[in-house]
């Protein structure tokens, strides 16, 4: 059967690989560029949520550090203006220059408590020249130690009154105000007296109006640890002075540390400002405002950690990132679907029309047979295989006898029918591995590879028969019989190459026309020598 559409070695089109080659080459660059894109765009959506989480923090901290320093300015203020109305009392004066403990005791608690309510003092020392301290209202029974504190050597160098915050040894922060009075005669010092408030409301300000977690860390250089352990215990506390590598939290904080800033002070990890501390298991996020806190020296002792907790802001963007992602990867990949459905389509036209060429470029239009270009390659590769593999091919050329007189008798449209006809029926007559061509007019050449002169002729001979034996329709119920002459070369017999197999052929088809028509003629050599003799 020779039914042989295209021969694979003539496969080798523009289009090899077809459409899925055509995909590959499509949907491969888009998936990568698809991919690059949703990555690009995830990163700029997570740099522009961060950044906006950034700059709010940044605009927590101006306000923050104003609204501490306005705090203290207007305690510092308070405690002076009070300082000045103690100073009017005259009884108080008197008590403080004769140095009476009682006097000054029943002058002072009322006072004391009077001042505790409205301004939240929590501090009354009376101290003598000497800095032994005479009376501590608010604990009269502590007295007679000296006051070693950087507020009152202030005072005393400068013989005017000093103020500032104070580290307590139990890690509380203290806005003191020390004043020298004076005998108003002899201008003589007779004596300090001292005012004292924790800052726990200015903390609890900052607590209440940013609604934010307050935790106070002190450097632990600053404190001596023995007072502060025993000091934690005497207020019913475990100290936990090992807890934090370098701070430790003031109770002045009352709050406990969150888990994640904890595990970083565990390690003594430096927590900067603005820093976002963040725990991605458990999707919890705080941003870090830190106010240093100074004393009265302006040693940074300690500091001010203001968290605010921005699990929900952070989730948010990050729902955020997470869809635009998906739907970017949704569109991409319906894009690539598009792409795949349109690049099969683009594909499958383009298979068309390659094949479409292909079947042009090596059938004849009438015939459907192999044209004479075809031919010529495809016999001289059977040539080549056959002297590869040492085996016979041979050709035969066949014309129709006295073809011109059924053009002239039927006209030229059945002439034409005839030839379709005969064509097929030679390519349902021959084996899968021969080859049908038109030669060219009315003449057909059949490649037989694997065969010789007697298989040659045995195949010929039937071809023969066939067309003979069964006539031809051309149309309005009209059958007619023709004859074919056929010529066989043989390679390696007859001939070794492409030219002088056609030329043998031809000769021997010539011989079946002089010998009466209607015959195979098989090229032999000797014959035509002698005839040329
Ligand atoms: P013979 O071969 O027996 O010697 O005689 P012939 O009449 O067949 O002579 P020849 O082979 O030389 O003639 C070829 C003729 O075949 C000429 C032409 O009219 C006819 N022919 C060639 N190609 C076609 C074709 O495509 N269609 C038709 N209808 N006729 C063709
Ligand atoms: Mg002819
Ligand atoms: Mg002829």
């Amino acid at each position: 059967m020779e039914n042989k559409i295209l021969d694979s070695s003539n496969n080798e089109t523009l289009f090899t690989g077809g459409t899925s080659r055509l995909r590959l080459f499509f949907l491969l660059p888009l998936s990568i560029t698809i991919l690059i894109i949703i990555f690009a765009l995830s990163l700029i959506l997570y740099h522009y949520k961060n950044s906006e989480i950034y700059n709010e923090t940044v605009h927590i901290n101006v306000p923050l550090e104003d609204l501490y320093n306005e705090n203290i300015r207007y305690d510092v203020q308070a405690l002076q203006t009070i300082m000045r109305a103690l100073a009017q009392d005259e009884k108080l004066y008197d008590a403080l220059a004769r140095k009476n403990r009682e006097l000054l005791l029943r002058r002072a608690s009322p006072i004391f408590e009077d001042i505790k309510q409205s301004f939240n003092i929590t501090h009354l020392y009376f101290t003598g020249t000497d800095s032994v301290n005479i009376l501590r209202v608010h604990a009269p029974l502590r007295y007679g130690d000296v006051i070693e504190r950087i507020t009152m050597h202030q005072a005393e160098k400068s013989g005017l009154a000093a103020y500032g915050v104070e580290l307590g040894p139990l890690g509380t922060f203290t806005l003191r105000f020390v004043d020298p009075w004076y005998d108003q005669n002899t201008h003589k010092l007779i004596g300090y007296v001292e005012l004292g408030m924790e800052i726990d409301h200015v903390i609890d300000k900052l607590r209440n109006i940013l609604g934010v977690q307050v935790i106070v860390l002190v450097n632990k250089e600053f404190l001596d640890r023995k007072k502060w352990e025993s000091g934690m215990r005497a207020l019913g506390l475990t100290p936990h002075w090992d807890r934090f590598l370098n701070v430790v939290e003031s109770e002045q904080g009352m709050n406990t540390i969150p888990r994640l800033l904890a595990e970083r002070l565990v390690h003594g990890d430096k927590i900067t400002n603005n820093s976002i501390l963040k725990s991605v298991e458990k999707n919890l996020a705080y941003r870090v405002t830190i106010l240093p806190l100074q004393d009265a020296t302006a040693r940074s002792v300690a500091k001010i950690i203001l968290l605010a907790d921005i699990s929900d802001e952070l989730s948010e963007s990050n729902k955020m990132i997470y869809m635009g992602s998906a739907i970017v990867l949704i569109l991409g990949v319906m894009l690539i679907f598009f792409f795949y459905w349109l690049v099969g389509r683009i594909g499958r036209h383009i298979e068309k029309d390659e094949q479409a060429l292909h079947d042009l470029a090596t059938h004849d239009g009438l015939t459907g047979l192999y044209n004479h270009r075809f031919f010529y390659k495809k016999f001289q590769e059977e040539l080549e295989r056959a002297r590869r593999f040492n085996h016979t091919v041979s050709l035969l050329m066949l014309d129709i006898d006295h073809f011109k007189s059924v053009n002239d008798t039927y006209g030229h449209q059945a002439g034409d029918a005839i030839l379709s006809a005969l064509s097929e029926r030679l390519k349902n007559c021959v084996r899968s591995i021969d080859w049908v061509c038109r030669y060219g007019g009315e003449e057909i050449t059949v490649i037989l590879p694997e065969t010789d002169k007697l298989g040659a002729e045995q195949a010929a001979e039937e071809l023969r028969i066939l067309i003979e034996q069964n006539p031809f329709d051309i149309g309005n119920d009209q059958y007619i019989n023709i004859t074919v002459s056929i010529g066989i070369a043989t390679y390696p017999l007859d001939a070794q190459e492409v030219p002088l197999l056609i030329s043998a052929v031809d000769t021997a088809l010539y011989q079946a026309k002089e010998d009466g028509r209607n015959r195979v003629c098989a090229y032999s050599l000797t014959k035509n020598l002698e005839e040329k003799d």
